[in-house]
């Protein structure tokens, strides 16, 4: 008889380069100040590279063995929700750290609870078509482009202002 346990899956292990990232980042004597691998968005174009494909596998991985209903369903669109991409990844890496002792393993499944009430939240309505592979825009993309283009982070201190000298 086989054991039933050994259709449990294991949980999948960060890109080995973002492993390696992680291990130069903590070691006591570190050169490299980068950003944390979670940070998605601030990552160089190398880091960044991997992540797409083990956050897939991640949100896979979630899904079978812990969504039960529908609506504790990651969409298969999530990196084109950005806010989602970054819980994804914090979840993810914090995972690890997390099953070091089991209490705090308790906290973290009590985190993926709150996360699926925030994932529902920003879906809203829109998050039933997402599931189902039909991703729909941001509700609040208009009232978002009334904001307008971010003026230059750091203007050219040599060009001509137009102002007093
Ligand atoms: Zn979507």
């Amino acid at each position: 008889m086989t054991n039933p346990l050994s259709l449990f899956k294991p949980f999948p292990e960060p890109p080995a380069l973002i492993l390696d990232y992680i291990a130069e980042r903590s070691a006591e004597e570190s050169v490299v100040d980068g950003p944390p691998p979670w940070d998605l968005g601030a990552l160089p174009a190398e880091l960044a590279k991997p992540m797409p494909a083990w956050l897939n596998s991640v949100c896979r991985w979630l899904n079978q063995t812990y969504a039960w209903q529908p609506q504790d369903v990651i969409p298969p669109c999530w990196e084109k929700h950005e806010g989602l991409g970054y819980e994804i990844a914090a979840l993810a890496f914090a995972r690890g750290d997390a099953y070091a002792d089991p209490g705090s393993t308790v906290v973290w499944h009590e985190q993926y609870d709150r996360f699926l009430t925030r994932m529902n939240k920003a879906l809203g309505k829109a998050g039933d078509e997402c599931r189902v592979g039909r991703h729909e825009d941001c509700p609040a993309r208009f009232q978002i482009a009334a904001w307008g283009e971010a003026p230059a982070a750091n203007p050219d201190p040599t060009a001509n202002t137009g102002g007093p000298e």
